[in-house]
């Protein structure tokens, strides 16, 4: 038996995009670049993908850059604005994934001033916190859409305003968020935005920076004038062809997605609510439809995830890259949730294809450990 729980960390790649991809590993090898009919093709399939994705985020094609995954376009997004301005600020919220949190803490070694955007105890970013960061030299604010640990969503489009009014570049990460939510990146108010393919059924290795024309950037790549000179280097014609057609379907499907997964994660919670001690974090705030993070802290020892495992359910603790470390969360430190609450915390994110039955096991599961792992919980029942 086998049950993925994680798909936060990436999702399985849809049968459907790996069809429209194959093409593109076989017998259509163009250069989207070379002028004759091979070339063509690529180029042609390039085209229709970046249209796709266009279409899903409500922007223009023009505006889309295609990277190697989120983790560059976060890069470009925040080196790529700060080189054309030798000076001035950055401000980026305290809940931001590492990929933006990096580039971030490089620029800050190199002397910028980094300014950090606090969070309510719901993982919210108040809209007076990113008035408060906001400097007279602040080039650049970014703020994700959805957190891959809590899945809250932040009021973007009224953080944006702000943030316009100042005269300063805003930035989203959007990776969670895309094909999850409804994005409208024309109506956001955010001059760019960062996706990836692989939270949504696409490849892995391929992303894209959204770029409103208006700003002013250096790539970070040089060589070929690709990507219309904003990213060098011969396109990966398959990763975006699939990029693209995990977008369409998305689009289609939107509306059944969305409906299966709240009402999975709304079965979900009333299971985990049955467990001694559960709390599930940022509970009153608007979360993505797929994503759960729950401390159980009755349940002892740093084991709870092994033993899930070893049941065959795949589950991460906060985010995939916090997992194997000890050491808490940003996110939950940033809400200053209490300490007692920092162990054992388990971030279960849904997908299409999961089903009420593997919820099931799943809380029957984490019953049977409780059992074992919470002794003291089960002998103490009869004296409550
Ligand atoms: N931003 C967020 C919020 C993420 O969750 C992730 C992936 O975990 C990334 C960025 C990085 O994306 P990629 O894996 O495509 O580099």
């Amino acid at each position: 038996m086998s049950i993925y729980l994680d798909h936060n960390a990436t999702t399985p790649l849809d049968g459907r995009v790996l069809e429209s991809m194959l093409p593109f590993l076989r017998g259509e090898h163009g250069n989207p670049s070379s002028p004759h009919r091979l070339g063509r093709t690529a180029r042609a399939a390039l085209d229709t993908a970046r249209e796709q994705l266009a279409a899903l985020i409500n922007a223009a094609p023009a505006q889309i850059v295609f990277t190697s995954g989120g983790t560059e376009a976060n890069n470009l997004a925040l080196k790529g604005v700060l080189a054309h301005h030798p000076h001035g600020r950055i401000a980026i919220s305290a809940i931001e994934h590492s990929s933006l949190r990096g580039p971030a803490a490089a620029l800050a070694g190199q002397g910028r001033q980094l300014d950090s955007i606090g969070v309510d105890e719901q993982g919210r970013v108040p809209l007076a916190a990113v008035r408060q960061a906001l400097y007279p030299d602040t080039r650049l604010v970014s703020v994700m859409l959805a957190n891959n640990e809590t899945g809250v969503l932040q009021d973007i489009a009224n953080i944006a305003a702000v943030v316009r009014k100042a005269g300063v570049i805003m930035h989203s990460d959007a990776v969670q968020a895309l094909a999850k939510i409804d994005i409208d990146f024309a109506a956001s108010g955010v001059h760019m935005m960062s996706l990836s393919a692989h939270k949504m059924g696409g490849p892995k290795g391929v992303g894209a920076l959204i770029m409103d024309e208006s700003v002013a950037f250096e790539p970070l790549l040089q060589g070929g004038g690709h990507e219309r000179g904003r990213r060098a280097g011969t396109e990966n014609v398959a990763a975006i062809v699939g990029f693209g057609a995990a977008a369409a379907l998305a689009q289609q499907e939107f509306d059944e997605r969305r409906l299966h997964l709240l009402r999975l994660r709304d079965y979900l919670e009333t299971g985990l609510r049955g467990l001694p001690g559960a709390v599930i974090f940022a509970a009153d705030a608007q979360r993505l439809p797929n994503t759960v993070l729950v401390s159980l802290p009755q349940f002892a020892g740093e084991t709870l995830l092994q033993n899930l495992d070893q049941a065959g359910i795949m589950i991460s603790a906060g985010s995939a890259c916090m997992s194997g470390s000890l050491s808490p969360s940003p996110v939950l430190l940033a809400m200053q949730v209490a300490p007692r609450l920092l162990r054992n915390v388990l971030r279960i994110s849904l997908g299409a294809g999961n089903t009420h039955g593997e919820i099931d096991i799943l809380i029957a599961t984490l019953h049977k450990l409780h059992k074992q792992f919470a002794p003291w919980e089960v002998k103490s029942a009869g004296n409550a």
